[in-house]
């Protein structure tokens, strides 16, 4: 009997040097053997087996490999959509799954280039991993789209001869034609951001405004009979709407639930298979009272909406790719009261977006949740990356960096952030051996993860990348060094988030 080891040597002998072997990647589906390879610029798709099935990829035919009476047909395919397709109906792990009520942590890879390294990160652990996940957002800022995230996702799952289930993440959606969209590239998770419809200027009209406001609310009296002084137990508290309260809450938050149920319908109508569904208010301009939570959620069920994850702004400052800011025991304090608001109305998970290094919160986040979270990163990823193009390419780090400081300003409009970029050193002056340390200094950090957009779309007159294709190549060249540091930095996120739970 043929054995997976037995044909990538032999494979090996015949070809070792031109391309170097994924050894974890190997497997066997129906008699015929897969794995990945590599040359100095891309990877492929080796197929081995019967000549029927290596006509089904496309590539290039590579002749045979002979055991003893048996001859094996070879194929070098490239790695698209088309043949990832024909390599589910042999794996078919090697699509998402939902998660449920599993603690999960999503991983965006804004490159598409990070999954095997994530997925190592995940080694022994309960926590479900999103591997897809990039926002309608971040895709128009990088250039790619949710295909192309998923399909990035799931070849880095087989570059890793990973097994395992695995989320995707349509991250922020907006609009119903993006579910669409994601729907039908077989996205098991939608985040439903309905921020364009929650009034977050409520807070600046006068009492009047807001009284002219409300009582124009075809749904005022409704609302009234249903809230109005109706107590709930929180933490052995007794919170309650009051008019005023009930009014402010209801003239923020009630048509963005309105349109998150119009969502829902729709994936339930459009989505024939299970799904996950997160809701997320978490891009408003102050934090989410526990009022504002309950209303939320009691509006959410009215409606029939069942949801996993909800995304609240907590209390404090997240600024992109840096630790929190602000007293943890109060963020504790607030987050007890979240928690048991969730674990009260039916035990869905609270989610933390922005969630990328936040070290000195995810103890208290996970204990607090008791495991009912869910954690989104994706710029801590990319910082990784930038740091293994300082160490290997510094001259292009240093092209990037003032590059980077000439679109800061325009950048730095779309985010909430504190960073000084005066308070950066010059990126000239820092020796080759130190420049990654710029990746630890707070402002640097966040001009580098603020301005990966501008970064990753630049072009010189002749229409070309001026980074793009050279950070590609770094990350290429020196993917060993690329993986073992973004596995390490994730190690470091899912150790504390577990550690605080005591084990599941
Ligand atoms: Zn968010």
């Amino acid at each position: 009997m043929i054995g997976e080891q037995l044909v990538i040597e032999s494979f090996s002998r015949k070809f070792g040097e031109r391309f170097r072997m994924y050894p974890s990647s190997a497997k066997r589906g129906a008699d015929n053997f897969f794995f990945l390879i590599r040359d100095d610029n891309d990877k492929y798709l080796v197929i081995a087996g019967d000549s029927a099935v290596c006509a089904r990829f496309d590539g290039e035919p590579s002749g045979t490999l002979q055991f003893n009476s048996n001859t094996l047909s070879l194929k070098v395919a490239y790695l698209n959509h088309h043949n990832l397709t024909v390599l589910q109906k042999f794996f078919p792990h090697l699509a998402p799954s939902t998660c449920s009520k599993r603690a999960s942590f999503g991983t965006g890879d804004r490159l598409g280039v990070t999954t095997p390294a994530h997925i190592r990160a995940f080694k022994d652990r309960y926590t479900f991993p999103v591997l897809a996940q990039q926002s309608v957002r971040e895709n128009s800022r990088t250039g790619r789209d949710f295909q192309k995230v998923l399909d990035d996702a799931i070849w880095g799952a087989f570059e890793a001869g990973y097994e395992g289930p695995f989320g995707a993440d349509a991250d922020h959606v907006k609009r119903i034609e993006d579910l669409k969209e994601a729907v039908d590239c077989g996205y098991t998770m939608f985040t439903i951001d309905p921020s364009d419809w929650v009034r977050s200027d409520i807070h600046r009209l006068s009492e009047e405004e807001k009284n002219l406001f409300y009582e124009s609310f075809p749904e005022k009296k409704e609302l009234e009979r249903r809230y109005l002084n109706k107590r709930y137990a929180v933490e052995g508290e007794k919170v309650y709407f009051e008019e005023k309260s009930l009014r402010d809450i209801a003239l923020t938050y009630f048509r963005a639930v309105q349109h998150v149920a119009e969502s829902y319908e729709f994936l339930r109508g459009y989505k024939r298979n299970n799904f996950d569904f997160e809701v997320s208010v978490d891009e408003t301009p102050f934090s989410t009272s526990p009022l504002a939570h309950i209303f939320v959620v009691e509006e959410l069920h009215r409606r029939g909406v069942d949801f996993q994850n909800l995304a609240l702004h907590f209390i404090g400052d997240w600024q992109k790719g840096i630790d929190y800011i602000g007293e943890v025991d109060k963020f504790a304090r607030e987050m007890s009261l979240h928690a048991s608001i969730a674990r009260k109305f039916g035990a869905y998970k609270l989610s933390l977006h922005s969630g990328s290094d936040k070290f000195s919160v995810y103890p208290v986040f996970a204990k607090q949740t008791q495991g009912l979270f869910h954690i989104k990163t994706a710029g801590t990823s990319f910082l990784e990356a930038i740091k293994i193009v300082a160490r290997k390419n510094p001259s292009l780090y240093r092209e990037i960096h003032n590059f980077a400081l000439t679109r800061f300003a325009e950048d730095t409009a779309a985010y909430h952030v504190t960073t000084d970029v005066s308070r950066i050193p010059d990126a000239e002056k820092v020796p080759d051996d130190n420049l990654d340390s710029l990746l630890q200094q707070p402002d640097s950090r966040q001009l580098i993860h603020i301005t990966f957009g501008s970064v990753l779309r630049a072009k010189n007159s002749e229409g070309k990348f001026l980074f793009r294709d050279k950070i590609y190549a770094t990350l290429f060249k020196y993917e060993d060094d690329y993986y073992k540091e973004v596995t390490t930095h994730i190690e470091k996120h899912l150790t504390l988030l577990e550690g605080s739970q005591g084990g599941k």
